[in-house]
């Protein structure tokens, strides 16, 4: 007997990469092999000399598939054995390994919008729904749109095994958040990849497409954003190393550097205007949605926990994301 393989990559479209995957017949036990694909047609190679490297780094159980079916997650080679340019989870793979003594984890909450045809789901064919105001966490067939596809991501997240945490109707109508985490940095990433794949693959079923572009629609409506939540060991245990972390981010050129890789459009979701502080400005606060980094109520009140840097665009690589963020803070604490 047989199973079927679909590896998952990243491509190298710019300015935000792609889930790509493709399927592989393999016999029952046999091990995940290295696998190649066309580079030329993903932005990852030039056609003279197109073939790149699949080398497996994640698998789960395929829940669309069932069975013994499986998803398999990849990291992108060359044929020299080095990791693409587009690998940005080598880079992490290093820091990780690094900082791992300080035992950092993180939950991202994705946040994403529907699409069907060229507008939001909820949005009539012409003009705008009711403005913003009752769809965050809503109930009811005038604010919820597209439910059964998200309960359907959801169990397909847990058949498999993803550490997924929550979901919650947002602010915009269409515009939904799943959170993966609290899990160690390469964990979080890679589950965040194939949660997205899953979302991807659960909608397209129902005829509906899903974008993590940070700003889908103009005007005077949220922007889609992935928030950031980090602690080490000791901000879970003690106060000080919270405070630490939050001024690290916000040393001298630090938050000029995260921005600038926090995602495309960072500029078109950061305003002021809606959930955070402008790009071009650092501030962290207690219980403050409107900083660019957030130390929870509660975390005050007990003198620990974690921190959440609300800065991330919803289209940010989570290899990028954990890695800047642990370098910064782990660096800072290590002192
Ligand atoms: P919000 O109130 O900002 O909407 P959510 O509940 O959507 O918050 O997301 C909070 C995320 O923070 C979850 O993914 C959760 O797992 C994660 N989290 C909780 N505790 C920690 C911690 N100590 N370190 C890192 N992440 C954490
Ligand atoms: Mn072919
Ligand atoms: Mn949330
Ligand atoms: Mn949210
Ligand atoms: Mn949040």
């Amino acid at each position: 007997m047989s199973y079927k393989a679909e590896y998952i990559w990243i491509d190298g479209t710019a300015p935000t990469a792609k889930l790509r995957s493709k399927t592989r017949i393999l016999a029952d036990g046999a091990p995940l092999p290295d696998w190649g694909f066309d580079g030329s047609s993903t932005n990852q190679a030039q056609g003279h000399a197109s073939d790149r490297v699949l080398k497996p780094v994640f698998r789960c159980p395929d829940p669309i598939r069932g069975g013994d079916h499986l998803l398999v997650l990849c990291e992108v080679y060359n044929t020299d054995g080095t990791p693409h340019e587009s690998n940005t989870r080598a880079l992490l793979r290093q820091v990780a390994e690094r900082f791992a003594p300080q035992e950092p984890i993180f939950g991202i909450e994705q946040e994403y919008t529907f699409f069907e045809g060229n507008r939001p789901l909820g949005f009539p064919e012409n003009g705008y729904p009711a403005p913003q105001g009752g769809y965050y966490c809503g109930v009811g067939a005038d604010e919820i749109f597209g439910r059964e596809i998200v309960e359907k991501h959801l169990d397909n997240c847990l058949a498999a095994g993803l550490g997924i945490s929550g979901i919650n109707a947002e602010v915009m109508p269409g515009q939904w958040e799943f959170q993966v985490g609290p899990l160690a940095p390469l964990d979080v990433a890679d589950q965040l990849w194939v949660a997205r794949w899953l979302l991807y693959r659960t909608a397209e079923d129902f005829g509906v497409s899903a974008t993590l572009e940070a700003k889908p629609v103009k005007g005077d409506w949220n922007g889609a954003g992935a928030h950031t939540n980090f602690s080490t060991r000791a901000m879970r245990e003690g106060y000080d190393p919270i405070i630490t972390a939050c001024e690290a981010l916000g040393a001298d050129g630090k938050p000029l550097e995260h921005v600038k890789q926090y995602g495309s459009g960072i500029e078109s979701r950061l305003t002021g205007l809606h959930e955070t502080a402008p790009w071009d400005e650092y501030r962290y606060g207690v219980s403050d949605r409107g900083a660019s980094v957030r130390i929870p109520w509660q975390v005050e009140v007990e003198k620990k926990g974690y921190i959440e840097d609300r800065r991330p665009n919803a289209n940010v690589d989570p290899y990028v994301v954990t890695r800047l963020i642990v370098d910064t803070c782990c660096t800072a604490l290590e002192r």
